[in-house]
């Protein structure tokens, strides 16, 4: 896990409150094929899909929230290899998650609450933002979970929710302009 542009440093994770301008660290989280990666190359806006398949890859992009700049590293590491010692790092690295489901796929859906409960369990004390994203909107006929489970769901869980094409590059901006909003509010809220 060796991010191109900024060292992780699991071992302290409450760095995430550093100084101002620092990158935000995202990490996309998930089970296999439901479109992390073409989630995370759309917005890096990278058009070669398959450099560091393999291996998974870190992107680092500026984005301009709300007329302010924001530098954002997104990991799409979580596949990287199963090895549990990686997984760990992953839930204690990101100032922010991103949990990815496809709309057509339940299993993934299931999967994705079980991610939220075990990163809730490695950041206990964090009330770290998370986007719930149903991934494949564009996919209408073998849908298998609906936009309202989808949103019941991130109530429940007690964080954002938004569906998503990342083929069509639907609302794939707009959810990492939410995740930014997210990060400063919480931000904020710490500093007072
Ligand atoms: P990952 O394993 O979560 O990284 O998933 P990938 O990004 O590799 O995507 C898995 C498959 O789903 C690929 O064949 C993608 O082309 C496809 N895919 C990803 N996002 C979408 C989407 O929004 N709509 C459709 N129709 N297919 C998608
Ligand atoms: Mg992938």
């Amino acid at each position: 896990l060796e991010p191109a542009h900024e060292p992780a440093d699991p071992a302290s994770p409450s760095c995430a409150s550093a100084g101002e301008g620092r990158a935000h660290k995202v990490v996309v989280l998930g089970e296999q094929g439901v479109g992390k990666s073409c989630l995370a190359q759309v917005f890096a806006d990278v058009e070669d899909a398959h450099e560091g398949e393999e291996n998974g890859t870190t992107y680092s992009r500026s984005i301009v929230v709300d007329e302010e700049e924001a530098n954002v590293v997104l990991y799409d590491v979580w596949e990287q290899d199963n090895s549990q010692g990686l997984k760990e790092q992953c839930m204690l690295l990101g100032d922010a998650y991103i949990i990815v489901y496809s709309v057509t796929d339940r299993a993934s859906f299931e999967k994705a609450s079980e991610l939220r409960i075990q990163l809730r369990r490695a950041r206990q004390s964090d009330n770290i933002p998370i986007i719930l994203v149903g991934n494949k909107s564009d996919l209408v006929r073998s849908r298998e979970v609906s936009v309202e489970e989808g949103r019941a769901c991130a109530m429940v869980f007690d964080c954002k929710f938004i569906e998503t094409s990342a083929s069509l590059h639907h609302n794939v901006q707009d959810l990492f302009e939410g995740i930014v909003r997210q990060i400063r509010l919480r931000k904020d809220s710490k500093e007072q």
